[in-house]
């Protein structure tokens, strides 16, 4: 509430000892300005890990790169200003809509933090069984089976019979490898993930690269989860994770999915697990030279920067080293790329809250992505993600698209200009 400010003038006043008269004297009265319940703020900005939110200044600027805006009503300044009105983040739609992209801090002048704020705020809502339920089912498949999608664990290295190439598995092998390649969840299991396996699987022998795989020994990284409240789950995960991977001797843990690097990179040190971690498009990228490119791949393509190999960890250009190789291939860049890379929806948890985003949102994130890329005229949509080529392919079909725009992984466009696997585009 505002109440008008009333000015008061005096006839004189001295000021370190100068006399000041008349207008020069014009004050206002101390006034009332908010009589906001400060409350429901500052019960968020005291969880630790949310203090920054309370640093909100309402510049506005998240809401001009927030990916959620462009299909929703949705920012940091959003989310500061309902919760100063008094809406309770922790029944809010608004906690679990974050996608942790990242693009909102890399403008905040306050350094609000929406990559701490939304853990820990959602670890408490977790904590009392407040969060959407596709989430609490992802979770549930995780700690009971070691990944999010609920698949057996003894199926996880099933993708192998496919390969047609030797991939060791550890266990088995019984040697030390170079290259420990750590598959994850949906390359494993994901019809479409298994495809960028199988690719990959057949890069690495056509390099001659010395790997084995962890097959059933592997659990689930864990990096969304935590992100999307399950600290206690990630933790978990990490220290089954870094035991087996202690067992073995390599000298490059390499990564599919940006998630699991992420994790790596900056989470499973602090638990006692350290390796010199490469993503799969910068332990391909240092030996493009040597990949022999039998076909050229004549289509316009456009690469979609996964924020977590972009913004959070400023990879950006391995992928498009890569597809500038592949004979033919024309690479455009998208508007929204690079560090202001638009998001699939995928992240913190989002890969397994669609249903709840639908109801929340115009349109998913990654049909607007797909939107996009026709707009730049891309015939395909080129991934470095595990979790994008489902996403973008469902978003090919919902916005009435098929067959216009081919969504493939970069490993299995390489392999098809290598001649490893058949034209697929
Ligand atoms: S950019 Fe930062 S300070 Fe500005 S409105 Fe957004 S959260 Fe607030
Ligand atoms: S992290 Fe991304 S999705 Fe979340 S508020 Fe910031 S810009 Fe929006």
């Amino acid at each position: 509430m505002t109440e008008k400010a009333k000015p008061v003038e005096l006839d004189v006043a001295y000021v370190d000892g100068v006399k000041l008269t008349g207008p020069w004297n014009r004050m206002f009265e101390p006034r009332v300005i908010t009589d906001y319940d400060l409350n429901p703020l500052e019960a968020i900005t005291q969880i630790p890990g949310a203090e920054s939110l309370g640093y909100c200044y309402q510049c506005g600027k998240c809401t001009a790169v927030c990916p959620i805006d462009t299909v929703g009503d949705y920012s940091p300044r959003k989310i500061f200003r309902r919760t100063q009105l008094g809406i309770d983040l922790m029944d809010s739609p608004d906690l679990w809509l974050c996608t942790t992209c990242a693009n909102c801090l890399r403008v905040c002048p306050k350094e609000v933090n929406m990559i701490q704020i939304m853990p820990a705020v959602r670890e408490q809502a977790v904590a009392k069984g407040n969060a959407p339920q596709e989430l609490l089912t992802a979770f549930e498949n995780t700690a009971r089976y070691g990944n999010p999608l609920g698949e057996p664990p003894r199926r996880r290295a099933d993708w192998v019979k496919a390969a047609g190439v030797p991939v060791p598995i550890l266990a088995q092998h019984k040697a030390p490898v170079d290259v420990l390649w750590w598959v994850e969840c949906y390359p494993s299991y994901h019809p479409r993930g298994k495809d960028a396996s199988v690719a990959l699987a057949r890069i690495l022998h056509h390099l001659g690269v010395d790997f084995g795989i962890l097959g059933v020994e592997e659990k689930c990284a864990g990096d969304s989860q935590r992100m999307a409240g399950e600290t206690g789950l990630f933790e978990v995960l990490a220290e089954h994770n870094i035991k087996v991977l202690s067992k073995y001797q390599f000298n490059t843990l390499m990564v599919t999915d940006p998630h699991a690097f992420n994790a790596f990179l900056h989470h499973y040190p602090k638990l006692g697990g350290s390796w010199p971690t490469v993503h799969y498009t910068q332990f391909l990228a240092a030996r493009v030279e040597a990949m022999e490119f039998t076909r050229a791949i004549r289509k316009r393509v456009t690469f979609h920067d996964p924020c977590y190999l972009g913004r959070h960890n400023g990879e950006y250009d391995a992928p498009r080293r890569l597809l500038q190789a592949i004979p033919g291939l024309e690479l455009v860049e998208m508007g929204r790329c690079r560090e202001n890379s638009y998001c699939c929806g995928g992240g913190g948890g989002g890969m397994w809250m669609d249903g709840f985003a639908a109801q929340h949102l115009n349109m998913r994130l990654s049909e607007r992505r797909v939107l996009e890329a026709l707009e730049y005229g891309a015939e395909v949509l080129a991934v470095s993600c595990p979790y994008e080529v489902s996403r973008f392919e469902d978003a090919v079909k919902s916005t009435g698209n098929a067959g216009r725009l081919a969504v493939l992984d970069i490993a299995e466009l390489l392999a098809q200009s290598l001649g490893l696997i058949p034209e697929q585009v």
